[in-house]
């Protein structure tokens, strides 16, 4: 009885919240330093961006142009409350902080959570199915299953802009559903839309920023797996 294991990629098999963590902290940097005294101070300046961003998701979704876009707002917003003329090179040095989340060397450089590729190696030497998939911009999510070379662990890749119920009802197709396993770190886009499918869950927490917190809990606490990290998975494998 062959299991299928779908597999989460941000913050699951590479860590991804780290990569926009420290373009905020730039940004918090380059607005002190443009509205002086006239800034808000620093939590307030990061509550806006957030807002700002988790309004942005609305509109923009999980596109690529939607961070750097979240910070030049945040300035223009920050001008505007404070009587200060809106710069066009400020607006253009903002959103081009906010890139810097997608740099291609750093997701080279930063590679897979340690242990991930021995867990998709290990899947396959039981003769099971290993799916990716990811939520994001198709580009983006292209680059880094790109330079960290790991589609040749799995036997299907899945980008999409939003995760469903649907969507993973499509995947697991006419697989037994009692085999099949989505593996992730986000309640809101793994856990709640695969025990939704009628699957079962290997929840490794990593709840990042705000629109990944927006959730009311596990609706079927009995049919997840919380696990510390993704290594252990070989050693739960039996169990399962
Ligand atoms: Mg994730």
């Amino acid at each position: 009885m062959k299991k299928k294991f779908i597999f989460d990629y941000d913050d699951t098999l590479a860590w991804n919240q780290h990569d926009y963590s420290y373009p905020i902290v730039e940004m918090l940097t380059y607005i002190l330093n443009v509205l002086g005294p006239k800034s808000p101070n620093p939590k307030t300046i990061l509550d806006l961006e957030e807002e700002i961003d988790m309004q942005n998701v609305k509109t923009i979704g999980f596109k690529m142009e939607r961070f750097p876009t979240s910070f030049r707002m945040t300035y223009e917003t920050l001008c505007q409350e404070a009587g200060i003329p809106i710069e066009e090179k400020h607006q253009e040095a903002m959103y081009n902080i906010g890139m810097k989340a997608f740099s291609e060397e750093r997701y080279k450089e930063q590679g897979l959570i340690s242990g991930a590729i021995e867990v998709l190696e290990f899947i396959k030497t039981k003769g099971d199915k290993n799916v990716l998939y990811t939520k994001g911009d198709e580009r983006v999510q292209q680059k880094k299953i790109e330079v960290n070379n790991i589609a040749q662990y799995f036997d299907e890749i899945h980008i999409v802009g939003l995760k469903s119920t649907k969507g993973f009802l499509d995947i697991i197709g006419d697989w037994d559903k009692e085999l099949v396993y989505k593996v992730g770190n986000s309640i809101r886009s793994d856990v709640n839309p695969a025990l939704e499918a009628g699957i079962k869950v290997i929840y490794i927490p990593c709840e990042t920023w705000g629109y990944e917190r927006q959730h009311n809990g596990i609706s079927l606490p009995e049919k997840v797996i919380t696990l510390e990290r993704i290594d252990q998975i070989p050693e739960i494998y039996d169990s399962l």
